[in-house]
């Protein structure tokens, strides 16, 4: 039985999985190595529960209630009692493995294990670990309180009991979970990110300016953000990390991410959490950078 929860990444995602179990009555630890992230994502939590309080999807007292469920750390040590860990740190292999090679020392020895991790192996990932049984990918979507799906990956060994106790885990939050197989990208990243991808090829080719882009799929193609507006909300960094997770794994030039990515976020322009990418979202309304 799951009732106190591990958040290992205090960003974008890791600050809406907080959130989010916080709200249907879990304990909460929320960690980063940073000790401003922490701070900074207890401000957005707060932010978000006032939002949901003034859209009346929920009541000041859950939201009061829900923000104190959640406790902040900076240290794995603090995960000694939790039933479940959920890592949502940046999206890098060894930065996820030495995480868990840490976690495997400190927590319980029947809790579960899990990466929120958008494209890199589980089966690698849980090779690390004192129990790859009782390790799962929990792939949330972005921004984690109002989307609808969790893609749930096995690894080759996670058992089945895992596997049952994380799916009524993301029903009783009121999510929808599809199970995906442990392959690069998994299911929603395998079709996303070449979509994403080839935008910005369409962008370097100059075969459109990022306006021009944007207004075609959403117009065009009926998508509700135009995918370069997509690319800069998910974080430019964390699309060449999964382009490049598909190209090495596939080992198919398809995937080769595009240079004009890779040039964003040598700049550090990594979309909307450094306040630029695709556009600049220094002043009241986003402007295109190309
Ligand atoms: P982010 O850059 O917003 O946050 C990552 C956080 O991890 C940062 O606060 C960083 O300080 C922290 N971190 C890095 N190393 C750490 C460590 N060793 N210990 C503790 N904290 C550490 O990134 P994000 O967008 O929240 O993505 C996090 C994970 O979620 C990635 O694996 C990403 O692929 C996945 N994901 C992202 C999206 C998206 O749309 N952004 C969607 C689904 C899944």
């Amino acid at each position: 039985m799951i009732k106190s929860i591990g958040v290992i990444g205090a960003g974008q995602m890791g600050n809406g999985i907080a959130h989010v179990f916080a709200l249907c009555g879990y304990e909460v630890i929320l960690m980063d190595h940073h000790l401003s992230n922490t701070e900074k994502a207890l401000k957005t939590i707060e932010k978000n529960l006032n939002r949901q309080v003034q859209k009346e999807v929920i009541s000041k007292s859950d939201a009061d209630t829900a923000f104190k469920r959640i406790s902040t750390s900076t240290s794995l040590a603090d995960f000694n009692d939790v039933d479940l860990a959920i890592e949502a740190a940046t999206e890098n292999e060894d930065v996820k493995k030495s995480i868990f090679t840490d976690l495997s020392d400190i927590m319980k020895k029947d809790a579960i294990m899990a990466s929120n991790t958008s494209s890199i192996s589980i089966t690698r990932l849980a090779s690390v670990t004192d129990r790859p049984e009782k390790f799962i990918g929990v792939h949330f979507m972005n921004p984690v309180p109002i989307m609808q799906l969790v893609e749930l990956i096995r690894g080759i060994a996670t058992d089945d009991d895992t596997y049952e106790t994380v799916k009524e885990l993301i029903a009783k939050i009121g999510k929808e979970s599809a199970s995906s197989e442990d392959f690069p990208g998994f299911i929603v990243n395998r079709i996303l990110m070449p979509m994403i991808n080839e935008a910005v090829y369409t962008l370097y080719e100059g075969v459109g300016d990022v306006s021009s882009i944007d207004m075609s799929m959403r117009l065009g193609a009926n998508h509700p953000m135009g995918p370069l507006q997509l690319a800069d909300f998910i974080g430019l960094d964390t699309c060449l990390a999964i382009m490049q997770v598909l190209y090495d794994g596939l080992a198919d030039s398809k995937y080769r991410p595009c240079p004009l990515l890779v040039k964003y976020v040598e700049a550090g322009w990594l979309g909307r959490k450094t306040g630029k990418g695709f556009y600049d979202y220094s002043g009241d309304e986003p402007q295109p950078t190309r």
